[in-house]
């Protein structure tokens, strides 16, 4: 295997032993960035100069025996929904086109903090508000796996990004599954940490109380290092929690599930999804049986309202969050021209600026929160949002974690739902619900589904503040999957893309 097929957790132990320099780590990465993305187009803004900077500066330390973290070195994308200073801030939108942030996400600055290397910023569904990154002002992103296909969104091109070997790690948010969504679809990692587990701030807000900032890597163990960079109480964050991150490396380590009680989400599977995703599923879950886990059917009975009550809140969120970009702060300005007022200017500019499903969105929003509908609309869903909440407290009592496929599908072809937003709206029917109630939740890869050979995602929903079980669960799916192929899914990666 070449650098890029390595994991980030081989990464950096061959850097801090001195085997090979970030420097040509990143040198590797940049290579093949250069040559794979004409045809993927994972990111949305690569600087070269700056990464192998960083790198250079990483080498220097360890050479003077400086002791770095266990991912010193290693490189990482960032979607580009985070502020990183130094490099534009757009969102996939053009109202953001060239805007230059004046300070670092809080994930940002721990992640440079611990000594890693930016590479670049990656494409996204515009304010991350979609499923298959074709929503991006900027083009979509293709999958590796299939470049007729889509990489799932809103995190598209950080999914892309590992799949492709264009970097190690990557850094998503997940508001309604655009972690775990497109994780599932690529074959990759993508873990959801708890609400308040990881600092908001300096992620561009789409739904604030859905929004969280989270890990994306191809083995379990690679997340969960990442995991442990980025989280932890951050003061900068309202929301955030003042309490100790759980110990997530340790249990990606443990890979075992004996004892351990595992709930199939009866709501979760059945019509509408794939027989290979079915299939896969149920194989993970008898795998899971076998190696000591009870398993037991538990019904989330409110968990059907998820998807509707989510897009009423998050609309109604976003409409809110999205009034800041005005024409007089941010980014585009459109008709500034002294003719017009600054009410046109506002008008001119949002019209040029955000994309329809944006505009969709924003209109749904406001509409759902006026005067005369709020009760119904969004007082409703703040109700379902209660019961869902209340399902997982009452599983959580019976099973340790729950467990479902991540997404109904697998990855479908560019262009096959951008005209019917319920269709894609429908990717994320699994993973919204633990959006809507805050907890732990990761997708984990269980192999190619028969039919058309693409990527299965295992969804694994832990309580809040239990994300380490969620890659306790991770970790022993990944065994499982070696088991099964006697090599790990990032292998079968490496074989099956450039
Ligand atoms: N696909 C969902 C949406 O369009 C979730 C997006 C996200 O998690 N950012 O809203």
């Amino acid at each position: 295997m070449s650098l890029i097929h390595e994991s980030a957790e081989t990464l950096g132990a061959l850097i801090a032993s001195g085997d090979v320099s970030s420097r040509e780590v990143t040198q590797a990465h940049v290579d093949h960035i250069a040559a794979v993305e004409p045809d993927i187009h994972s990111y949305l803004y690569v600087d070269a100069e700056r990464a192998l900077a960083q790198a250079k500066a990483v080498d220097s330390r360890l050479a003077a025996g400086e002791k770095l973290g266990p991912l010193a070195g290693v490189p990482i994308a960032v979607k580009d929904v985070f502020t990183y200073v130094g490099a534009p801030t757009t969102c996939g939108s053009r109202i953001l086109e060239g805007w230059m942030p004046p300070y670092n996400a809080t994930v940002v600055d721990r992640i440079l903090g611990a000594g890693m290397v930016i590479l670049g910023k990656t494409n996204m569904d515009e304010f991350a508000m979609g499923s298959s990154t074709e929503n991006s002002a900027f083009g979509p992103t293709h999958n590796p796996w299939d470049l007729a296909r889509i990489p799932g969104g809103s995190g598209g091109g950080s999914a892309a990004a590992l799949a492709g070997f264009e970097a190690p790690l990557s850094l998503g948010s997940d508001t309604g599954g655009s972690i775990r969504q497109p994780a599932a679809v690529t074959g990759t990692v993508g873990v959801k940490p708890t609400y308040g587990g990881t600092s908001r701030y300096g992620l561009v807000a789409m739904a604030s109380s859905l929004d969280q900032p989270g890990p994306c890597a191809r083995t379990v163990t690679d997340a969960a290092l990442l995991h442990a960079v980025i989280a932890g109480y951050d003061p900068h964050d309202s929301t955030s929690i003042p309490a100790p991150a759980p110990d997530v490396v340790g249990a990606a380590r443990v890979r075992d599930v004996a004892g351990m009680r595992i709930g199939v989400v009866k709501e979760l599977g059945g019509e509408g999804y794939d027989p290979g995703v079915k299939q896969r599923f149920q194989e993970t879950v008898e795998a899971l049986a076998l190696a000591g886990a009870e398993i037991v059917e538990v019904s989330c009975p409110h968990f059907d309202l998820a998807l509707g009550a989510y897009y009423l809140i998050m609309p109604s969120e976003a409409s809110s969050n999205l009034a800041r970009f005005d024409a007089m702060r941010y980014g585009l300005r459109v008709g500034d021209d002294g003719n017009n007022s600054a009410e046109q200017v506002m008008r001119l500019t949002r019209r040029a600026g955000f994309g329809q499903e944006v505009k969709r969105r924003i209109i749904l929003g406001t509409y759902a929160l006026s005067s005369g509908y709020y009760d119904e609309y969004y007082g409703s869903a703040q109700k379902a949002r209660t019961l869902i909440i209340a399902d997982f407290t009452a599983a959580f009592e019976k099973v340790d974690v729950l467990v479902s496929p991540t997404t109904p599908t697998t990855a479908f072809k560019l262009g096959e739902r951008i005209n019917d937003p319920l269709a894609m709206y429908k990717a994320d029917l699994c993973t919204i619900p633990s959006n809507m109630a805050g907890n732990a939740s990761g997708s984990f890869p269980v192999g190619l589904a028969p039919e058309d050979g693409l990527p299965v995602g295992f969804q694994v929903m832990a309580p809040p503040m239990r994300d380490d079980l969620v890659y306790r669960v991770g970790g022993a799916v990944e065994s499982t999957l070696e088991d099964v192929w006697g090599h790990t899914m990032l292998a079968q990666l490496a074989k099956e893309t450039r």
